[in-house]
C-alpha cells in the first residue's frame, strides 16, 4: 500500500469534514490513482480544483500519485474561462429564474437525469451548477460549481462572484420561463392580452418569441432591480 499527503487550500476546505480542514490529510491507496480520484475520494469535486502542486512541482488532475507524494490543491480562481452559459440541476428552479432575470443563458428542466446534465455540460460547453457533488465529479464535467448555500439569493451571489459576472449582467433581456431572448413588441399588438391596470400604466412591452409570455416593467422588474442591487452590493463587500 502507498500513502500520499493532501493539503487543500481556501474554499476547497468547504468539502471536508471539520477535523480534516486546513491540514495535511494522509491517504492510503493501492495501485495507480490519479490526483482527481484521490481528491474526490475525500469529497472534493474536480471542477472546484485549480492549481495543483506535487512535491512543489506543477501537477494536474490526471497526474498519477506516487508513494510519499505531498500534494497541494488550490481552489480554481474566480473568473469565467468560457461563455457564461449554464445548465442547472433539477432542484435549482429558483436560481434558474434569477440568473435568467440577470440575462444569463440557463438550461433547466425538472426531469434531466444526471447523465444528461453532464452530457449537456460537455457537449454545449456549459457550466454545470449543482449541489450534488457526485454529479460534479463525473469525468465529462469540465466546468462546474457546487453551490454552498441552500438559499437561492445567496446562490445567485455565489455564481456571480465565482464566475465574475457582475459586469456581464443584462437585465430584462431573457424569458424567465423558457430562456429565449426577448423582443420588443408594440403595445397595440398585445393589447388584448393585458390586464386593465397594465394597459393604463405601461407603454413598453417585450415578448418571448417562443412561449409568447409578455414582459413589462411591472412587478417582475422591481423584483429584478432589487436582486441586481443585492448582487452588486455583495460584489463590493
Ligand atoms: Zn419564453
Amino acid at each position: 500500500m502507498s500513502a500520499a499527503y493532501f493539503l487543500f487550500y481556501g474554499r476547497l476546505n468547504d468539502f471536508l469534514p471539520r477535523d480534516q480542514r486546513e491540514q495535511r490529510i494522509t491517504i492510503d491507496f493501492y495501485g495507480r490513482q490519479s490526483i482527481k480520484h484521490l481528491a474526490e475520494s475525500l469529497g472534493v469535486p474536480h471542477p472546484e480544483i485549480g492549481q495543483i502542486q506535487v512535491n512543489s512541482q506543477e501537477g494536474t488532475l490526471g497526474t498519477i500519485t506516487q508513494d510519499g507524494d505531498q500534494v497541494e490543491l488550490h481552489p480554481i480562481l474566480n473568473g469565467c474561462p468560457v461563455e457564461p452559459r449554464f445548465v442547472l440541476d433539477n432542484h435549482l428552479g429558483r436560481l434558474t429564474a434569477y440568473l435568467r432575470m440577470l440575462g444569463f443563458d440557463c438550461l433547466y428542466q425538472i426531469d434531466y437525469e444526471d447523465e444528461e446534465l453532464a452530457e449537456i455540460a460537455q457537449r454545449e460547453e456549459r457550466i454545470l451548477l449543482s449541489r450534488d457533488r457526485r454529479l460534479l465529479m463525473r469525468k465529462v464535467v469540465t466546468y462546474g460549481y457546487c453551490l454552498r448555500s441552500l438559499d437561492s439569493i445567496e446562490q445567485v451571489k455565489e455564481v456571480i462572484q465565482r464566475f465574475d459576472l457582475t459586469k456581464r449582467i443584462i437585465p430584462f433581456h431573457r424569458c424567465l420561463r423558457c430562456n429565449h431572448l426577448l423582443e420588443s413588441v408594440e403595445k397595440e399588438a398585445v393589447l388584448d392580452r393585458l390586464e386593465p391596470l397594465t394597459k393604463l400604466y405601461f407603454d413598453e412591452f417585450q415578448i418571448c418569441p417562443a412561449c409568447k409570455q409578455i414582459y413589462w416593467k411591472g412587478s417582475h422588474y422591481e423584483k429584478m432591480e432589487k436582486l441586481i442591487e443585492q448582487v452588486r452590493a455583495s460584489d463590493t463587500e
